[in-house]
């Protein structure tokens, strides 16, 4: 009786603390990226810097920073 139990409730409890362990798994990276600032970082392409994508102009499809001497 006792093996049926845990044949049952064994594939259970893995699979709760699986999907436990992942959702505090993304939930970490989450707030570790919000905490830390961590942003999205994308190469300018006229002078190769990575800049934050949000200080980043599109211009003719390409990543141009803001830098003066690339926003030419
Ligand atoms: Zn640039």
């Amino acid at each position: 009786m006792n093996f049926i139990i845990f044949g049952v409730l064994a594939p259970i409890l893995y699979w709760l603390i699986r999907m436990a362990i992942k959702n505090f798994v993304i939930n970490f990276i989450n707030n570790a990226k919000r905490n830390s600032g961590v942003k999205n970082m994308t190469q300018c392409s006229k002078c190769k810097m990575f800049v934050d994508e949000a200080d980043m102009q599109i211009v003719d499809g390409d990543f141009i920073c803001t830098k003066p001497e690339c926003k030419k």
